[in-house]
């Protein structure tokens, strides 16, 4: 409780506080690194996927400066021979203005990801651009099988999507979600929701066309999933781990990787840090309840 209230008090911590935190969740604000940190994670046996931060392009110019930041990236990822891809939020694109300029800019980086041999992984924003993500990432795998989405096991519509996107051979990020949603959506009690995922995990895993990317730093879903594909007799490049730069998760995550399994980190970079920054901490009341205690002490 006291770590939900801390949480609700984020918004009126001054930013610099807010930011000295929240750095280890986020590489940097340039691209040079972004690249420091793909780097480092390599050298531990570890794949990248890199996100410019930002969402909710406020016009056109915003969107379009998108495309050619994540040209650039694209160019950097070949230039050094990094192992990553990139992870791009719809209204990053620009969806929430237009949805075919969106697209249309969805496409320069498809094309480009194609030619270059790389991936492009559409994230999942709140519910109000669930349809649309999907509809936009069905186009996309029309025009390359070089893309991917995600889906949200807290949305009760999960179970439906997969079976349908398992049929596709889609390739899938499966992660909770963190947007708030409404419990007539969403479920909401994290043993439901953890239940979802796994019946969503065995959906996907079941269809041998899919891939999926396994997306949490929950150690019993970290436990079961490898377990599940044993069973399942699901070989190890047909999914992925993932998880979120800055998240204590290493001690789980490196075995993983000595068993030979491909584990990746999202590696955000970029000037608009701030709401993902905070979405991160409100997941972390302890590190929440640290920046309001250490803003109260100065
Ligand atoms: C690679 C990746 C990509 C993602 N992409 C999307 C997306 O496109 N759309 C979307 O809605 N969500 C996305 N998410 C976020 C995801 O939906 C969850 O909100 C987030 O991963 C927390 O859920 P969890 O599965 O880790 O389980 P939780 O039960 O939330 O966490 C398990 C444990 O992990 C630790 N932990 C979790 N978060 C933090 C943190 N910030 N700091 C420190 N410790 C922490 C805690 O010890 C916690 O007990 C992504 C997550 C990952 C890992």
């Amino acid at each position: 409780m006291f770590g939900w209230l801390v949480t609700r008090m984020l918004p009126i911590v001054p930013m610099g506080i807010v930011r000295a935190v929240a750095s280890r969740y986020v590489a940097g604000e340039d691209l040079d690194s972004a690249r420091e940190v793909v780097r480092r994670l390599a050298a531990e046996g570890y794949h990248a996927t890199i996100d410019i931060l930002g969402e909710n392009a406020a016009d056109d110019a915003h969107a379009d400066e998108t495309v050619q930041g994540y040209r650039q990236v694209l160019e950097m990822i070949d230039r050094e021979h990094l192992p990553s891809n990139i992870s791009v939020k719809p209204s990053h694109l620009g969806i929430r203005l237009h949805e075919e300029r969106a697209e249309r800019r969805l496409w320069d980086l498809v094309d480009d990801v194609s030619a270059r041999g790389n991936f492009l992984r559409i994230d999942m924003e709140d519910s109000s651009l669930t349809d649309a993500t999907l509809r936009l990432y069905r186009r996309a795998r029309e025009r390359s099988p070089q893309v991917g989405t995600v889906i949200q096991a807290y949305l009760r519509r999960t179970v439906e999507d997969a079976r349908a996107l398992a049929a596709e051979g889609a390739n899938l990020r499966l992660c909770k979600g963190i947007y708030r949603e409404s419990p007539s959506i969403a479920w909401q009690k994290r043993d439901d929701i953890r239940k979802s995922y796994l019946e969503t995990a065995r959906i996907l895993l079941s269809a041998p066309g899919t891939y999926v990317a396994f997306a949490t730093h929950d150690r019993v879903l970290l436990e079961q999933v490898p377990n599940i594909a044993a069973e399942m007799s699901v070989p190890p490049d047909r999914f992925e781990f993932q998880a979120l730069l800055g998240v204590p998760v290493e001690d789980v995550l490196k075995p993983l990787v000595e068993r030979g399994f491909k584990v990746r980190w999202y590696v955000p970079f970029g000037v608009e840090w701030y709401p993902y920054s905070v979405r991160r901490l409100k997941e972390n009341p302890k590190m929440a309840t640290y920046i309001v205690r250490h803003w109260f002490a100065r």
